[in-house]
């Protein structure tokens, strides 16, 4: 499979007990239809870290590489660009015919880590409205 940004084949690496498809050229990820969400069941952060640690760590890539991408399965499907929000806004390219997804350098563990701050906000915001309630019904 190619990296739908460079060109270089991309590399099958394990992630607990996924396998995401990485490039060791432009260090873009590759996930496919519902990888993202297992990656966050297994709760682990600074997954592209780990994995530069074990198989190297590439130069940044060219912004000159920014343009049109492909998708590595479907060939002739061009890559949508959209913008998956929690705290903050994270761009990832992802194709509409096989629901697979390109996440640039770093946009991963930036995704990862954005959704975990949001689960904490939630829990919290979830706890201050419970003790809320508590201390209303004590009040009575
Ligand atoms: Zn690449
Ligand atoms: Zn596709």
């Amino acid at each position: 499979m190619k990296c739908p940004k460079c060109g270089a084949m991309l590399t099958p690496l394990p992630v607990g007990d996924i396998t995401v498809d990485k490039c060791q050229s432009c260090d873009g990820i590759w996930l496919d239809h519902g990888e993202l969400e297992k990656l966050r069941k297994t709760g682990l952060r600074d997954i592209e870290k780990t994995l530069e640690e074990q198989y190297g760590n590439p130069p940044a890539p060219m912004s000159s590489l920014d343009g049109y991408l492909r998708c590595p399965y479907c060939a002739d499907e061009g890559l949508r660009t959209n913008y998956v929000s929690y705290m903050q806004p994270v761009k990832m390219d992802h194709c509409a015919v096989c629901f697979g997804m390109w996440l640039d350098k770093r946009e991963l563990d930036k995704l990862l880590e954005d959704k975990q701050q949001l689960d904490a906000v939630q829990v919290e915001g979830g706890m201050k409205a419970m003790f809320a309630a508590l201390a209303k019904r004590i009040g009575r």
